[in-house]
């Protein structure tokens, strides 16, 4: 519906205004009666919704209604299928309008800095690329139903640890390949309704008051048109907040958020306008929710849980199969271990705690799917109500383990291990599971372990087992998933989006983690995940990108459309892929890009494109990549922009991030010459590579040196000798002054700049 918004600001006092720039209560924002304006609800999400019960006292703080509980974001990124994580969103969305849901916060795009960070489940990847696909894929869904979303936490929020006041100093650079890329490609090609603004600083200014992020790159830089709202509580500053970019305060500030902006703008101290803007952008989400909104609606519970299996069986990665101990095969004794089989562990804790529409109990899952035939026992393992080893307990699973012939043990982390509020001390399991799986391993050849977690763990016990599934934390219908899995009328097809290290001081950020006091330095720049182990050369337990199938996947004829490209042209990279195997199934292509030669420090690779296809046995597809600019981009700060360095890329594809099956090279041209002007301090060896600076440099040299070779010329050709100009390389022009004894006189050096400075702008 067509409406004149600028002329119903015009209607609006001052106050009511300032009244709509904060939420009614905890869930709604405000709406203004008289004027038509209605009060819309958002609720949280990302992996469900999580709607709280009516009445919103503290009481009824953790009910909510029942909703799908999909896998969390850790395992949605791991499906690397861009399709699958849009249907979920679109899902979701179809249970936001049944409940009457106009926005949900979500989905989360920081990045996985550390494995230590409490809300790593709710965030996609350490690679910015996959990252923002993945958010884009889940907005999209979300929002192709009429429902906002809210793209949080902006920006740097990698901990959780004093995440209310901590300061992240970030470089420039690797904010913006980093931690901002993730957000860029979700913003950009996701177009969330809205942005949540994080609780923490950024750089010394908290991100809620921060125009840097919130006006100058979000809406500047990458078009971002919707409103801004704050995490749940990060307000500090109100008017500043305000006019960096942050339009609407949630929770409800009880009138005293609305206040201060009328008191600023009444002294002058803030411009009407600025509230205007804000005000603006708040109605037209208002609107268009409203327009959206679909009376009535309602969604297929079973239809959620059946697509929440479907994804879940994406979700997870198969990490070992050592004798192709799976999938199980429908006969004999199975041994189901550990109370998590009974009492899964399917989600994570805090904010985007979904409650599930039913719940899936693994024993029965596995009992079900595995038919008559098979005779299925039950051991307890440990108890997840305590801590301590139960030696009653680890006996009674042996007895069973040593009956069967495979043995299925359930272990990773209780809920209190990782939340939302606070980060792991360190990434082991609790030790009644390392010990149960040790126990079990000890009387019996054949077990495989299913992990439930949320982000990397150490296994200390991988050489004891056969087989390992990292289920993570994989929604209500994570049981029917497994067995799919387990017993292969489903094929794994996930892949690690983080590495798991093989202990936790091999993470790049493990010096500066959480950091001091309030004041966290991302002091490992851009090597985050892969980038740094690579760079390293340390080996991961696992690499980012990998995960294993029942079937093979052979990959063949890697062609470049153009070999030589300008940095303004895109470039279509194709490879055949066949399964070679005997099982229909999914692979992931990764293209990684690697610049064979750079003037800057860079990581050995990046990922730049990903492709799920799935193949019957004997089937051949051929997978297509567009590269632009930005695949062979770095951040330059001089310049304030992506640049990229003529010369030659490599393409890489890879089974995973360690595991590169074909490469070829492609040059390309950079079509931007960046202009560093020379001064009294700019070194000569810059000068002399440089082809158009060079020649001016010499010719001055050697006039100084005419008759006088105080640059130990030869006599008689009167050049600079090859060792001198070696030994020059790192002098300032300055000195050539004080070295020449004179000889180079002062009015030579100005002279010789103004000339050097012509060319560059020449060029
Ligand atoms: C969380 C957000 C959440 C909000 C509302 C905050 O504590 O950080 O992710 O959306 O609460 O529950």
């Amino acid at each position: 519906m067509e409406r004149d918004i600028k002329k119903l600001i015009s209607q609006m006092t001052l106050e009511e205004k300032a009244s709509l720039c904060s939420g009614r209560d905890f869930w709604h924002l405000k709406g203004i009666e008289r004027l038509g304006i209605p009060s819309i609800m958002v609720s949280d999400g990302p992996h469900g919704l999580r709607k709280q019960q009516d009445s919103a006292d503290q009481e009824s703080f953790f009910k909510s209604v029942p909703a799908t509980c999909f896998p969390s974001a850790v395992g949605l990124a791991s499906s690397w299928n861009r399709e699958l994580v849009e249907r979920v969103g679109a899902a979701i969305g179809e249970e936001c309008q049944a409940e009457g849901v106009s926005i949900l916060l979500g989905p989360g795009a920081n990045i996985k800095r550390s494995p230590l960070c409490g809300r790593n489940f709710e965030y996609f990847s350490e690679d910015p690329y996959l990252s923002s696909e993945m958010a884009a894929s889940h907005i999209r869904g979300v929002q192709s139903q009429g429902v906002g979303t809210s793209l949080k936490h902006f920006a740097a929020n990698n901990q959780e640890h004093r995440r209310m006041s901590v300061d992240a100093i970030i470089d420039e650079r690797t904010l913006r390949e980093i931690y901002l890329a993730s957000f860029e490609g979700a913003v950009k090609k996701g177009k969330p309704w809205t942005v949540m603004c994080s609780y923490n600083k950024v750089n010394g200014e908290y991100a809620s008051e921060n125009k840097y992020l919130l006006t100058d790159i979000l809406r500047d830089d990458w078009g971002f048109e919707g409103f801004v709202v704050s995490d749940w509580g990060a307000v500090n500053d109100r008017v500043k907040g305000l006019e960096a970019g942050l339009d609407i305060e949630m929770p409800s500030s009880f009138g005293i958020g609305d206040q201060k902006i009328v008191q600023a703008v009444k002294e002058g101290r803030l411009s009407e306008e600025v509230l205007d803007r804000a005000v603006e952008r708040i109605l037209k989400i208002i609107f268009k929710a409203v327009d959206n909104r679909k009376e009535n609606a309602t969604y297929d519970r079973e239809a959620h849980h059946q697509l929440a299996r479907e994804v879940a069986r994406e979700c997870m990665v198969l990490l070992k199969n050592e004798d192709r101990i799976l999938p199980l095969k429908r006969q004999g004794t199975i041994a189901v271990i550990g109370e998590f089989a009974k009492r899964p562990r399917y989600q994570g804790g805090g904010s985007s705690h979904v409650n599930p529409t039913k719940l899936d109990d693994i024993y029965e899952e596995i009992k079900k799917s595995a038919g008559e035939n098979v005779n299925v026992m039950y051991a307890k393992g440990y108890s997840l109500d305590k801590e301590e080893l139960d030696a009653t307990l680890l006996n009674e699973a042996k007895e069973v383990a040593m009956k069967a012939d495979v043995a299925v043990v359930f272990a990773g982390l209780p809920e209190h291990y990782e939340s939302e509020g606070y980060d792991r001390q360190h990434m082991r399991m609790p030790e009644s599971h390392c010990a149960l799986i040790e126990a079990v391993a000890e009387v019996q050849p054949n077990v495989v372990v299913v992990l439930s977690n949320g982000s990397p763990i150490e296994m200390p016990w991988l050489d004891k087992v056969k087989g390992v599934l990292e289920a993570y934390l994989g929604g209500q219908a994570l049981g029917g998933a497994i067995a799919d899995l387990l017993f292969g009328d489903a094929n794994p097809s996930g892949k690690l989006a983080e590495t798991f290290p093989k202990e936790l001081s091999h993470n790049p950020s493990y010096l500066n983690f959480p950091g001091e006091g309030d004041r966290v330095e991302y002091r490992e720049g851009i090597f985050v995940g892969y980038r740094y182990y690579d760079k390293k050369n340390i080996e991961p337990l696992f690499p980012f990108g990998y995960g294993l199938s029942y079937t093979t996947f052979e990959y063949s004829d890697l062609r470049i459309s153009k070999k030589e490209i300008l940095d303004t042209e895109t470039v279509t990279v194709t490879v055949k892929v066949k399964n070679t195997g005997e099982m229909a199934g999914k692979e992931v292509v990764q293209l990684y890009v690697s610049d064979v030669e750079s003037s800057v420090i860079r990581p050995d690779k990046e990922l730049k494109g990903f492709e799920k296809v799935e193949l019957k046995p004997g089937e051949e597809k051929t997978v297509t990549f567009e590269l632009d600019k930005r695949a062979f981009a770095y951040y330059n700060v001089d310049i304030k922009d992506w640049h990229v360095e003529t010369g030659e890329f490599e393409i890489l594809i890879g089974k995973s991030s360690r595991e590169i099956v074909l490469k070829d090279r492609i040059f390309v041209k950079s079509t931007v010459t960046i202009k560093k002007p020379v001064h009294r301090n700019t070194l000569m060896g810059d000068l002399l590579s440089d082809p158009v600076l060079a020649p001016v440099v010499k010719e001055f040299l050697a006039k100084a040196n005419e008759g006088n070779p105080l640059f130990n010329a030869r006599e008689d050709k009167k050049e600079i000798s090859e060792m001198m100009m070696a030994f020059m390389k790192y002098t300032p022009l300055r000195a050539l002054v004080s070295f020449s004894r004179g000889t180079f006189t002062e009015d030579m050096l100005e002279d010789m700049i103004k000339k050097l400075n012509s060319k560059v702008m020449e060029s």
